[in-house]
């Protein structure tokens, strides 16, 4: 499999560089709620090793994982929820952190990944506890 970086950094501020410590995702990479332009495709391309961890609940309260919807269902959903087991249960991780060798962290599904993992950029987030734990947000530093 081919690993990807994590987060592909614009470094306009040189000081601000993403070296794939994985710190973000390990804290912020589950229990974020998704929204319906993620899943949609997913579900077109059948990437149900994402669905899997995916979990839905419809209006009246129905719940059930990405694998069992189609683009019929989308209309239903109120919530979205990322990421649980293949048995339904919520992780306290993102399934898709992968540490390699080299010791940085890499998305497995970095092409693909949901927007709230795409549109982070943790010296924007202003969440100060956070912020300095990350080595590209020496912008944050006391
Ligand atoms: S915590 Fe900061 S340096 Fe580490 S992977 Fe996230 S953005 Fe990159
Ligand atoms: S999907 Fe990728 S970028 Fe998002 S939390 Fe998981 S490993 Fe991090």
């Amino acid at each position: 499999m081919e690993y990807i970086p994590i987060h592909v950094v614009i470094v306009l501020i040189p000081e601000q560089t993403c070296v794939q410590c994985g710190r973000c995702c390990e804290k912020w990479g589950w229990g974020q709620k998704g929204i319906i332009e993620d899943i949609i495709p997913w579900i077109q391309e059948g990437r149900q090793d994402i669905l899997q961890h995916v979990s839905l609940i419809f209006q009246g309260g129905k719940r059930c994982s990405g694998r069992d919807i189609s683009v019929d269902d989308l209309p239903g959903i109120v919530l979205i929820h990322y990421w649980t087991g293949t048995d339904g249960r919520a992780l306290s991780y993102c399934p898709f952190f992968r540490k390699a060798d080299d010791g940085k962290v890499y998305c497995s599904i970095h092409d693909v990944k949901p927007k709230i993992c795409t549109g982070f950029m943790p010296w924007n987030e202003g969440i100060r506890d956070y912020a300095l734990n990350c080595p590209a947000c020496r912008n944050s530093a006391p």
